[in-house]
């Protein structure tokens, strides 16, 4: 019997709350909804402006507990959201293309009918023009523009010298392309759908395969989030009884049953195959991702924190893992097997606790580490490398002439104030203290130019008292006392000094930054209780010992050269880094690049990447447009749930080993722990395992992490992640358990920890044969008798393929010319991100706002904030006079069709905005009016910012012809043709082509016919393989 299932079979004879059949608790959270004006309240909704929790009130967590036979029963787990599986979509498909199809049976299910909707706002112009540009170009179009590559979508930053202000972080020409009523537009020609019959190639064995391939027909990402996302509205996700996670960018609320939050962990696979041959038949990776620290929901029970006192919480004493709820007590209470290791030991005397008849313990219900898959431990003593204190903060402020000038420095002071201590109007709603950070914690102040100055701070100083560290070849901390405070007690010097930077500095204007000698002195500042620093910089630090240099001319793209060029090997900056790890600091670094300039972002991100920071990049920044993201960003970082002096262990049960780390830590030699000098609630790590053997198909496979930390407020604690998969013999089951977002998570994190040494073109062949082989295998191994021409496609890998697609797309990835900052800052954060950021990095959500019913972006009836359907990434969906939001998780671009209607811009700007040249173009935010669009619209906004991760989110115009921030639109439709790659549709059909070459044995690893493939073969891990 499985321990899992053994251990669980306790508490005989209470009725079973969670038996089957039984509904999912109803879920009493509600989407945050903005404050809306007085007239356009809709049906009285009590979560209007608020969002009571009464989730949190339910009894679950202790007796909800878990009383099934098994968890992993025989029958596939009821769906978790019955009106999404089952997509008809696909299954026409099937029949359209006579070739695709979904791999479970999937029997007809009843078609989500598509609302009405009436449009709230007459358009002007023909409306529903989306069949305009699904075949052939409008008339003038040069019919051998078909055959063109896609333009060029931004270009190299620096090679830009026409950027006006009026143009956006992502510069490009904005030049005459879009003018809709002439001849169609690149984006226009992207979004096409094909102009000839796909036909599916073998043809033959296809039969009569052949023919257009509906691109309404493909999998649907918004479809796929959509669905989901209403149903977890009203529902939790108990970890214990449903085996497969909510898609993560919904919003969901989970209750943790024993099996930790999916917030926190997430597999690949939720049923492991029995040895490492099945699970190569499935080509999947076997992974974990990892985010510790992840931030909770409304509704979500806090981590509990344990105390055990001088002795710790208990430990196996083999493995050394952590009491966990799977662990067996045995011999009446007096032995504990161990669930990674079975290696049975005796419980310590004050540990001890009777077990009942069945088993367990009497005192379960009390100890929520023996019911809970996330808790903290308090640690003692030996868990400690030195007192641990509050955290202490350390901002280094670039204040050379471009920062001054830009307004970099204003903003970012302004930043560090609203952190600190809020806005001016959030002041009077916090009693007593007025600070944001935690208790316990410090803030220190350093700013630089061609040389250091320190800040003396102490709250008896009426103002500031400024010491300058001209040293820059051994600099050393001039001063001991009054460098870190207590933001509270010097919130006026504090406040003055940072207000009066700006205009201090003006008549300095030195243009080069001295930034090694100014990190160095920082590791000095903080090598006796580690920390956090905050680092602005808004120019290549030319000055000084460590001095960088433009690397990148532009001139580098598709060479080998390019490949160094993302990464460093710049000894100053390495040995900071690992300086800062063995301290217990990290460092986050916001960086502004005003004049569109090379920052050698892959030299000093890389001293965040090493340490577990971030960076937050600001490339063209223009204050009235980029100062609120950046105020809003300095303030998450600083409120963010944050750890330091980190080490993480990640331990498995017998069977199973970790073969590779992936994400942003110092890792000294492999088996030695993970280590960071931060880690926050945004960071996640990607786990590999193999197999040293095969799998007992009777025992269940447990993973668990442990992070060892010190908290904001100085506590030192381990954050212990438990989860559990079942194990079966039966590999076709297994894939009905495939987690989607951890596994395109987990191979974009090791495409790009691959970067550095591959280059990109054979990345990107990487993947696509990488895609091929799941679905390859997946068609062979698992799919019985479908039609041989047929292109199923896994259940839950529906839109994996679009995933893919999306991250050979991305900035990190994709073909073209990319200046090399974009690209390795982009590859470092996929290397961080948690599956919520990535998913939406990998396909951004749209959505329609010249068309909300009337009540989108209103709560219902039961509270919840109605949010209008997501639409396909594709300018086929673009409306004529339409209007749209497009948010990927790190911009939020507002999308304006040149004959929007001048009433809607009227009710969304406000009067006298009634065309697209009299809007500002640098507004970063929608004015607050009594017009029930502009509530509809922030309310929406405002729930997309709830769901996001790192990144604030800012609203920027991408007017129609007029902005070139239109260029990044272009680039984020991921379904269309750009990016110098296929469109989905035609992607497909190349992914299907290449799967049936494999079925046939014909099949040539890579196809780019340059043979680079061949060369990668051999690096092959066992899951790139
Ligand atoms: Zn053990």
């Amino acid at each position: 019997m499985p321990e899992f299932a053994a251990h669980h079979a306790l508490g005989t004879g209470s009725p079973n709350p969670n038996g089957a059949g039984k509904k999912d608790e109803p879920n009493a959270w509600r989407s945050p909804v903005a404050a809306s004006p007085a007239g356009y309240q809709q049906m009285g909704s009590p979560a209007m402006g608020q969002a009571p929790n009464q989730y949190a009130g339910t009894p679950a967590q202790y007796n909800a507990a878990v009383q099934q036979e098994s968890y992993f029963p025989q029958q596939p787990t009821p769906p978790a959201y019955l009106p999404y599986q089952g997509d008809q979509d696909v299954n026409n498909l099937a029949g359209q293309m006579g070739a695709v199809g979904l791999g479970a049976d999937q029997a007809a299910q009843p078609k989500n009918k598509k609302k009405h909707r009436h449009a709230y706002h007459n358009l002007e112009g023909p409306g529903g023009s989306s069949q305009a540009f699904s075949g052939t170009p409008q008339d003038g179009a040069p019919p051998q523009y078909l055959n063109q590559n896609s333009p060029q979508v931004g270009g190299a930053q620096w090679m830009e010298p026409q950027i006006t202000p009026a143009m956006s972080q992502f510069p490009a020409p904005a030049n005459t392309l879009f003018s809709p009523g002439a001849q169609a537009s690149p984006m226009q020609y992207a979004a096409r759908t094909p102009a000839a019959p796909h036909q599916i190639a073998g043809g033959a064995a296809i039969g009569s395969a052949q023919g257009r391939v509906d691109p309404e027909q493909i999998p649907s990402v918004p479809k796929s989030r959509d669905a989901p996302a209403r149903y977890y509205l009203e529902n939790v996700y108990p970890t214990m009884e449903h085996h497969l996670p909510p898609p993560a960018v919904i919003p969901f609320v989970a209750f943790d049953q024993g099996n930790s939050s999916p917030k926190f962990a997430r597999l690949t696979l939720n049923n492991i195959p029995l040895s490492a041959q099945a699970l190569a038949s499935t080509c999947l990776p076997l992974g974990m991702v990892l985010q510790p620290l992840a931030a909770q929901q409304e509704g979500e029970q806090p981590v509990p924190v344990l105390d055990f006192g001088e002795t710790g919480p208990p430990r196996c004493t083999r493995c050394r893992a952590y009491i966990n709820p799977f662990m067996q007590f045995k011999a009446g209470g007096n032995k504990v097997v161990c669930n990674m290791c079975t290696y049975p030991m005796d419980v310590p005397g004050d540990y001890f606790a009777p077990t009942d008849q069945s088993g367990v313990r009497v005192d379960r219900l009390q100890r929520p580490e023996l019911t809970l898959g996330t808790v903290d431990f308090m640690v003692p003593k030996e868990y400690w490398s030195k007192e641990p204190v509050g955290l202490r903060w350390l901002f280094l402020i670039d204040v050379t002439a471009e920062a001054v000038n830009r307004g970099f420095l204003v903003g970012f002071c302004e930043g560090i104030v609203n952190a600190l201590y809020g806005e001016p109007e959030e002041k009077a709603e916090e009693s007593g203290t007025t600070t944001r950070i935690p208790k316990g914690a410090k803030v220190g102040i350093v700013t630089f130019d061609k040389e250091m100055h320190f800040y003396n701070l102490s709250p008896n100083l009426t103002t500031a008292q400024m010491l300058v560290m001209s040293d820059l070849e051994d600099p050393f901390v001039p001063l001991s006392e009054g460098l870190f405070v207590d933001p509270e007690e010097s919130k006026a010097v504090i406040k003055s000094l940072l207000s009066q930077l700006p205009s201090m500095f003006a008549e300095f204007n030195f243009p080069e930054p001295a930034l090694l000698p100014t990190l160095n002195s920082a590791v000095a500042a903080l090598s006796a209780t580690g920390g956090k620093i905050v680092c602005s910089l808004a120019a290549l630090p030319t000055w000084g010992p460590g001095r960088l240099f433009l690397r990148d001319d532009g001139n580098m793209h598709n060479t080998d050269a390019e490949k160094k060029l993302l990464n460093t090997e710049h000894p100053g900056f390495k040995k900071v880094a690992e300086k800062m790890v063995q301290g217990g600091i990290g460092i986050d670094f916001f960086m502004a690049a005003p004049s569109g300039g090379y920052l050698d972002i892959a030299t000093i991100g890389h001293v965040s990447a090493t340490t577990g920071g971030e960076v937050f990049y600001y490339p063209n920044f223009h204050s009235p447009r980029d100062t609120l993201k950046l105020s809003k960003e300095i303030k998450h970082t600083v409120t963010r749930e944050t750890g330091y002096q980190a080490l993480m262990k990640v331990r498995c049960s017998n069977g199973l080993q970790v073969s590779a780390y992936h994400g942003n830590f110092y890792h000294h030699t492999f088996g030695a722990d993970l280590e960071f000098g931060v880690i926050d609630a945004d960071k996640a790590i990607g786990v590999m395992f193999s197999y040293d053997g095969k799998l007992d198909p009777k025992l269940d496979a447990h993973f668990q992490s442990a992070l060892l930390y010190t908290t904001a407020s100085g506590e030192r604690r381990v954050r212990c992640t438990n989860i559990v998969a079942s194990v079966s013999p039966n590999t076709g089951e297994c894939m009905k358990f495939v987690d989607q977002d951890a596994v395109v998570n987990i191979i974009a994190k090791e495409a790009a920890a691959r970067m550095t040494e591959k280059n990109l073109k054979e990345i990107r062949g990487a993947l696509t044969e990488k895609t091929v082989d799941i679905l390859a295998g997946y068609r062979k191994n698992f799919t019985g008798n479908s039609p041989p021409g047929q292109l199923v496609l896994p259940e839950n890998l529906k839109e994996f393929g679009m995933y893919i697609l999306g991250l050979i797309k991305s900035r990190a990835f994709k073909a073209g010319k990319e200046p090399t900052d974009r690209r390795v800052h982009d590859m470092r954060m996929i290397k961080s991100m948690g599956p919520l950021e990535l998913s939406l990095y990998l396909y951004p959500r749209i959505v329609a706002i010249h068309d909300l019913d009337e009540k989108d972006g209103f709560a219902n009836e039961k509270g919840h904030l109605v949010m209008p359907e997501g639409i396909r990434a594709s300018f086929s969906k673009v409306e004529e006079g339409g209007a749209y939001i497009v948010d990927n998780g790190q911009v939020c671009l507002l999308w304006l069709h040149t004959q929007v209607s001048p009433n809607l811009l009227e009710d969304l700007f406000g009067e006298g905005n009634n065309s697209l040249k009299a809007l500002d173009p640098f507004q970063s935010s929608l004015p607050n009016l009594d017009t029930h669009l502009n509530a509809q619209v922030r309310n929406i906004l405002q729930y997309m910012e709830g769901t996001r991760a790192s990144k604030a989110l800012t609203i920027q115009l991408a007017r129609q012809g007029l902005d070139g921030a239109e260029y990044e639109f272009a680039r984020l439709l991921y379904e269309d043709r750009n990016n110098e790659a296929q469109s989905y549709v035609d992607w497909l059909v190349h992914v299907h082509r290449h799967i049936q070459l494999e079925l046939a044995g014909q099949r040539k690893k890579e196809d780019s016919g340059d043979g680079v493939g061949s060369t990668f073969v051999g690096l092959r891990t066992p899951y790139w393989g």
